[in-house]
């Protein structure tokens, strides 16, 4: 392995495993151009990683998130799984904030207010992973952690017990200055989950609007000046400097194509849609368990219903005279 990577090239990974909180790896000789994996959706995979093992075969896959010179020469990656599960708890809080806010007109909105908390809570966490690694951080970071992960995949509204634990959290790590900045410009006095909570939805929107527009995904946008067949040439690009930059662009890159990811309303997975056509589930078995939940229930009430007419029809009357 060179001790140099050209920008936007990055090594696979090699015998990835999970070993004291931490994924090792072998750096590849095998490269691949981070913008040109964007067709192989590595950002859904990531997502989609649900055990520390699922993480090791995305490392094996596409290689670690980040990368030092150090790790570089000698060849050897180890990343913390924190590392990975703060940033696809992030990414993924922006997914279904993005999701949640496209289909807040439908729903009145009960999906941009979980979401949002969700997402602070997540930025949160990312901002005190980022200031200060240190160890003794790492319990607060799990706990948190466990709580965003709890706040999507829960199917009950955002209870009280999530919404405690969540302040739990926010005293350890304090706010994010996006969260500040929504309280400056909402005039927030309480605290920022019950506005979410009770708050106008036009509101809860704006609120929603600020945050995806104030969310940075892309590092940076550039203007490459060359020469394509002999003659000067001006090409606009990104910079993706690292696997963790690439997988936050093309989450930016999807909404640029209109083919964002969704998320399933049965089971919370993230998919990616076939065609253009809106989908709510990420497979059949979804839609069909949601369909036999439906009609599951619907007979049961028909069942209800029925009882109640025979209950009436014989000696309802006779209990009266
Ligand atoms: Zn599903």
């Amino acid at each position: 392995m060179s001790t140099k990577l050209e920008l936007g090239i990055w090594p696979r990974g090699q015998q990835a495993s999970v070993r004291a909180g931490k994924i090792h790896c072998l750096l590849g000789r095998d490269t691949y151009d981070l913008v040109e994996a964007y067709s192989h959706s590595p950002h859904l995979h990531f997502l989609q990683c649900k055990s520390d093992q699922d993480l090791a075969q995305f490392v094996e896959n596409w290689g670690p998130i980040y990368l030092t010179q150090a790790q570089l020469a000698r060849g050897v990656s180890e990343v913390p799984i924190e590392h990975y599960r703060v940033l696809q708890s992030w990414l993924r809080a922006v997914v279904y904030l993005m999701d949640a806010y496209r289909n807040s007109v439908d729903d009145n909105g009960r999906e941009c207010r979980r979401y949002l908390e969700v997402f602070f809570l997540a930025e949160r966490l990312r901002q005190h992973y980022r200031k200060n690694r240190a160890p003794f951080t790492i319990e607060e970071i799990r706990f948190g952690l466990q709580q965003a992960e709890l706040g999507i995949l829960s199917d009950e509204p955002i209870d009280s017990n999530f919404r405690s634990a969540s302040e739990q959290v926010s005293e350890m790590v304090g706010e994010s200055e996006l969260e500040f900045g929504i309280r400056v410009q909402y005039e927030i006095t309480e605290d920022t989950r019950s506005w979410i909570q009770f708050a106008d939805l036009r509101m809860v929107r704006g609120a929603v609007q600020t945050v995806l527009r104030h969310t940075s995904l892309v590092l940076g946008v550039y203007l490459d000046c060359g020469e394509r067949g002999g003659k000067p040439h001006i090409e606009a690009r990104w910079t993706v400097p690292s696997l963790e930059l690439a997988l936050s662009w093309m989450v930016w890159y999807d909404a640029l194509n209109q083919h964002s990811l969704l998320f399933c309303r049965e089971c919370r997975e993230p998919f990616r849609a076939g065609s253009a056509h809106r989908r709510k589930y990420c497979s059949e078995a979804c839609g069909h368990r949601v369909a036999a939940r439906k009609w599951r229930n619907e007979d049961l009430q028909e069942k209800r219903d029925q009882r109640e007419r025979e209950r009436n029809k014989g000696g309802g009357y006779q209990w009266h005279s």
